[in-house]
Order: C-alpha cells, then structure tokens, then sequence
C-alpha cells in the first residue's frame, strides 16, 4: 500500500513521509526531531521505519532537525552537492574554508593520521571511538551557532581530524543525486527537477511506488515548462499555494520581502497555483494537496476557493479532491 503523510507545511517547518513497498521515505526535516517523531506517531507513522531523508533544498524551514533526526536514525540522507555544501555552511558560518579545501584539509588530516598509526605513533589518535554518544543526543533543533569548542576554522592542527562530537554537519552516511537523474531507494523511484527558488540547487520530488505516482513541488517561483513536463500522470499533486497577491501586497512584510517572494525565485501564489490548476495540469490526480501556505499572506479558504475555481472545469469528478496542508498539525495518511 502506498501512503503519504504531510506532517508540517509551511514556512515553520515542512516534511512529508513517502511510504511505498517496504520503504519509507521522509521527504526534508524542518522540524526538530522532537517535533517530527511526535507529529509522525500522532499520524501513525513508526519513525524507526524510516529508511532515509531526501532533501529539496537548505532552508532552514526544510533542514531545521535533519542532522539530529538522521543521526538519532542512522540513515542515509540524499541531497544535491549544491544543496548540501549550501546546508555544510549554514550550520558552520564561521568556518573560514571553502568547501573544497575542506575536504582536501580533513583527507590530508586523515592520510596522516593513518600513516603515523602505521608507524606506531601512540600519540596520534583517530577519530575517537563514541558507538553511543548518538543515541544519547537529545532530539533538538541544531543551531546555526557555533558549537562550544569548535574552532573558527579546522582542523586547527595538521593531525586534527573531525570528529562527531566536533561537527555539527556530520551524518551517517550522505548520497548525492543530480536534478533530472532518477534514482531509486528500496522500493521507491526517485526522480528530482530544477524549481525556481532563491536556494543553491533547489528540487522537486516525483514519487512513484507500485504504480502509484506523487510530486512534491513548494518553494517556487513559478512553474517552468521543465516542472509542468513532471507534473503530469499524477496520482497526488502537492502544490505550493503560498500567498494571495493582494495579501502580500498590502500586508506586513518590508517592501524587500515582498519582492522576494514575489519574484521568479520566490514562492507561488494563490493565483498562479490556479493557473497552472486550469491550463497547465491535466487533471488526473485522485488528490490535490496545497501545501506551503503563508500564514500572514493567506488565508485557508481563499487557497481553497481560488484552487476549486480553477478545478472546476476539469472533466473527472472522481479526481482532484483537494486538500490544505497544515503548518500545525499533521494530515491523515492519504492511502493510494
Ligand atoms: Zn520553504
Ligand atoms: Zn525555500
């Protein structure tokens, strides 16, 4: 049976869950791992089936508990390189590297390391052994602050190699996937596209499990002919309806704000959600689920009516039952 369960939707925080076969997927971690174990239990979910994290892109309100989360788990996390270099200085803004010298710096730290333990050097210790420090760790948001301890910028020696503890950017294990190239984890096949957005490398998700189809597509500016060629031959559609126009216009945001939202890299609208509702789609998704709803530039039900104006005209009764996801509260588990 395949199942899709929004847990949280908005700009406080998204993740959904993708189950299909024996696999479970949870699509970003922007709650804190507290929040979302809770979230999933309360929709039925078993957090401990989880089998890896796919990431869209590295705003916080997408990455908020994703190292905690992964790590209380152990399970992969697949990203963009983009998005997860993008991610790396974000939880290390002090770190005066580059990503590359980075990872050159570590290898070099690591190659000695291991050369000197060849050569019996006792002094010299690797990465220190800690098999339970992960499983003790609280379930918290990690900060973008640097951690107490950590150096501005390391390895700070030549023999200094990271270690859990130090590296607030640390996962078990990390799988890049380029936009456009499908994949595939456990029973599930994944396919990403290119989304407009003010992020380094951001996506969307096509889901496809025993037949079944489901895209995730929020954080838009607007709808390219690449993501109108993925959302096609869908079973479930979730659709970015951020604001309505007028809302954002005269609402509270400074004026910088509401230009970036507004731009081609921002969020999609109301009406520009419905537009692609009545020209751009074709009509066949069982459900419709608007998802990424501002809370100070929109309201529920003007979402909702503006969506249903535009679905109105569509031939099949049977499909495009809509649903809004909420920022609080999980959905129900849509069975498909
Ligand atoms: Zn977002
Ligand atoms: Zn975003």
């Amino acid at each position: 049976m395949v199942r899709f369960t929004v847990l949280a939707s908005g700009s406080k925080g998204n993740a959904t869950v993708v189950s299909g076969g024996r696999t479970r997927i949870l699509v970003d971690a922007g709650l804190s791992c507290r929040e979302l174990f809770r979230r999933m239990r309360l929709a039925g979910e078993d957090p401990e089936t989880l089998n890896a994290i796919v990431i869209t892109h590295e705003h916080s309100d997408h990455v908020g508990g994703l190292a905690v989360t992964a790590r209380k788990l152990g399970i992969p996390v697949y990203f963009t390189e983009g998005t997860h270099r993008a991610w790396m200085r974000w939880l290390s803004p002090r770190r005066q590297m580059t990503y590359a010298q980075w990872i050159e710096a570590a290898a070099a730290a690591r190659r000695q390391a291991a050369e000197r333990q060849a050569e019996g050097d006792a002094a010299v210790v690797g990465e220190p052994d800690e098999p339970d420090e992960i499983a003790d760790l609280p379930c918290e948001v990690p900060v973008a602050e640097p951690v107490a301890g950590l150096p501005a910028a390391w390895p700070s020696a030549p023999d200094h190699v990271p270690s859990r503890k130090e590296d607030p950017t640390w996962l078990p294990s990390v799988e890049y996937f380029r936009p456009g190239e499908p994949f595939e984890i456990g029973d599930i096949a994944v396919s990403s596209f290119t989304i407009p957005h003010d992020a380094a490398d951001p996506v969307g998700f096509v889901f496809r499990a025993e037949g079944v189809r489901m895209a995730s597509a929020t954080d838009l500016g607007y709808i390219p002919p690449n993501v109108k060629a993925q959302l096609k031959g869908l079973d479930l559609l979730l659709l970015e309806s951020n604001h309505d126009l007028e809302m954002l216009r005269d609402g509270p945001y400074p004026w910088s704000v509401k230009q970036r939202v507004l731009s081609r890299v921002g969020h999609l609208s109301n009406e520009a959600a419905a537009d692609f509702l009545e020209n751009g789609y074709d009509g066949q998704a069982a459900y419709v689920i608007l998802a990424h709803l501002s809370e100070s530039n929109n309201l529920p039900e003007l979402a909702r009516v503006t969506a249903e104006r535009a679905l109105n005209g569509r031939a099949c009764l049977l499909a495009n039952h809509l649903l809004l996801a909420e920022q609080n509260e999980p959905l129900s588990p849509i069975y498909l």
